[in-house]
């Protein structure tokens, strides 16, 4: 079971979390101009990372608000936790 360090809540139980897939997944700036492959490449294609992987959490039973996380998928370990726009989260808290 995973500790996640919530950024606004402190450290919590992963079952009050749900996972949202992996992070830093851009939209396109205009969908009606892809082909259907490119827009079905955005929409289901994702890397299978052995190791380091940024992923984006909620905190779903919690706050609500999203953050990203920087886990091994190896060792389950959580290398670090940020915001969804790049900042640091502040230790502590
Ligand atoms: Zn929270």
């Amino acid at each position: 079971m995973l500790l996640i360090q919530c950024p606004w809540c402190g450290p919590r139980d992963e079952i009050e979390f749900s996972y949202g897939g992996e992070a830093h997944i851009a939209r396109p700036q205009d969908p009606s101009q892809l082909s259907d492959a490119e827009w079905a490449e955005f929409l289901f294609m994702r890397t299978n990372t052995k190791g380091a992987h940024k992923e984006r959490w909620n905190h779903a039973h919690g706050c609500r608000r999203w953050f990203n996380v920087e886990r091994d998928t190896l060792t389950y370990q959580i290398k670090r936790v940020y915001h969804c726009d790049g900042t640091p989260v502040q230790e502590g808290k």
